[in-house]
């Protein structure tokens, strides 16, 4: 029960962004979707559109170095763009049935990962990772 958990917006001033009105729409709209966007599909539901896809592009770059947003590559290979609530390293789980995503805010792999440093002599630094399946609700509809 955060004070700040009203607001979930990261600060673009304290990461030293200019605050634009795109840049806050992008928030904004990755924020009100449960689901991965497309580019197109954000840049549509920004007010503000004056400046373009590539800008909305740069922008989604620039969230995903602050790890505000990851990228998912889906089935169709079409890259879209999730957000991020958790500042620590965590994953994402999307739904194949209904598209929604979660995010666990866990890893869980460090045994697997020291494993794989032995086998491979590579000392991993970092690691991303997808995770796929049925999200509860449509479980539940399975099962009916
Ligand atoms: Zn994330
Ligand atoms: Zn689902
Ligand atoms: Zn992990």
């Amino acid at each position: 029960m955060a004070d700040s958990a009203t607001t979930s917006t990261p600060s673009l001033r304290a990461a030293g962004m200019r605050q634009t009105p795109q840049r806050e729409g992008i928030l904004r709209v990755l924020r009100d979707s449960d689901r991965p966007l497309t580019v197109e599909e954000i840049w549509e539901r920004i007010p503000e559109r004056r400046s373009g896809l590539p800008t909305v592009y740069r922008n989604l770059e620039r969230f995903m170095r602050e790890g505000w947003a990851e990228s998912v590559l889906g089935t169709d290979q079409i890259m879209r763009f999730v957000r991020c609530d958790s500042c620590h390293h965590h994953h994402h789980l999307q739904c194949e049935r209904c598209g929604r995503t979660a995010e666990v805010d866990a890893c869980g792999l460090d045994d697997s990962l020291r494993n794989l440093e032995s086998i491979s002599g590579f000392k991993i630094t970092r690691h991303q990772l997808m995770l796929f399946g049925l999200c509860g609700a449509c479980r539940a509809e399975k099962d009916r």
